[in-house]
């Protein structure tokens, strides 16, 4: 038994010098100290032995098995540290190389000119107002005189998570908070940029998209303000040759309301197929806020008046870019996005 303990002991010892890898030496291990492995067979044997012997068999296989352990943790030292070597010549970092080029990031087409709406806002005196794009039913439709079953909210058929809570339909509802939270003061003159839902989907409409709102309230103010501000920013956005039109229209949150339209573009208000031989495209809504807004979120209309307007941001994108499907900007396509870097 003795000669078959020393045989495996030198087996294992060649075996282990001979591993060439870790994984290798882990097989060997578990082949030669395993709970199955060559030692455990041996010493199996151990019953049949006269009983003098056993304890001269059992101490020889324990220094054999302490040997083979420090052997093993030996060359398992020695493996990783050439693994590491070899890893480390193939890692060698060589300086010669030229560096990857960085991309450096901009900014999407629609957040541009959100951005450069605002800016000439807020060079008229505007601040920018921003609110939740969950709202409730009364912030986005009663507070703007649209109260239930008003057959306006047909034309913003919304996403709903209950009966009262949704997906804001438009910014108008950042008008109502913000008029709440400075009521009665004076001037309110604020711009709400942000993103609005409604259900509709084709090339012109996306379920999600910008829209840009603006609010001013105080003593006298009027429809000729309303137009002035509105030329002014045509003019900012798309050239100084820039008209406004104002057509009558109707919106439950203002009387009169007012469909505002820009000289085209295209063909500078001569007449194209873009503008349908008008001269004109319409950019915005826009109105009078009506005095029963005013007075819900706290303003006496007998005193106080004011204007709104809103504009949709893609809409105002595609007209200054000649952009023809607005689903083009949500398709993250970098060949769009990089034409605006
Ligand atoms: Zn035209």
């Amino acid at each position: 038994m003795k000669e078959k303990l020393q045989a495996i002991a030198d087996q294992a010892r060649a075996e282990i010098s001979a591993a060439k890898t870790q994984d290798a030496l882990k097989q060997v291990q578990i082949r030669y100290l395993g709970k199955k492995g060559a030692m455990t067979s041996v010493l199996r044997g151990m019953g049949q032995l006269p009983p003098e012997e056993r304890p001269l068999v059992g101490s020889l296989a324990n220094k054999i098995r302490d040997e083979l352990t420090a052997l093993f943790a030996e060359r398992q030292n020695e493996l990783r540290q050439e693994e590491r070597l070899a890893q480390m010549a193939k890692e060698r970092l060589d300086v010669t190389l030229p560096g990857r080029p960085l991309e450096l990031g901009y900014l999407h087409p629609l957040t541009q000119v959100m951005d450069e709406i605002a800016e000439i806002f807020l060079g008229m005196g505007f601040t920018v107002a921003e609110g939740p794009e969950v709202e409730t039913d009364y912030y986005n439709f009663e507070a703007l005189n649209l109260p239930k079953d008003h057959p306006a909210r047909e034309m913003q058929d919304s996403f709903y998570f209950t009966p009262d809570m949704l997906l804001r339909t438009h910014t108008s509802p950042v008008q109502v908070h913000t008029m709440e939270k400075m009521a009665p003061q004076v001037p309110v003159r604020i711009i709400a940029p942000g993103k609005v839902y409604r259900r509709d989907d084709d090339a012109t409409h996306s379920p999600m998209f910008h829209q840009v709102e603006g609010l001013v309230i105080d003593h006298h103010i009027s429809l000729a303000d309303l137009k002035g501000t509105l030329l002014l920013f045509a003019q900012q956005m798309f050239g100084p040759h820039q008209q406004v039109r104002l057509r009558p229209s109707f919106f439950p949150f203002t009387e009169p309301s007012a469909e505002v339209d820009i000289t085209c573009m295209v063909c500078n208000g001569k007449g194209c197929r873009t503008c349908k031989d008008t001269g004109w495209i319409e950019i915005l809504g826009s109105g009078m806020v009506h005095p029963r807004v005013l007075e819900m979120s706290g303003y006496d209309p007998e005193e106080y008046t004011g204007f709104a307007f809103g504009m949709g941001v893609e809409r105002i994108a595609m007209l200054k870019y000649g952009v023809d499907d607005l689903r083009l900007f949500f398709l993250n396509d970098l060949r769009l996005a990089r034409q605006f870097r």
